[in-house]
């Protein structure tokens, strides 16, 4: 899986995931976790 914000390769068992819309989303950082929780619309398309 790919980290929305960063595009960085991610493995899914990575500790910083979020759901949205119903989808789960895995981040390499709490940085990137962070920066969709504050505002996912333009990391998803
Ligand atoms: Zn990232």
């Amino acid at each position: 899986m790919n980290d929305p914000v960063c595009m960085m390769e991610v493995d899914e068992r990575s500790p910083f995931k979020s759901s949205y819309n119903g989808k789960v989303y895995v981040f390499c950082s709490a940085v990137c976790k962070q920066s969709f929780d504050k505002n996912p619309a333009p990391y998803v398309k």
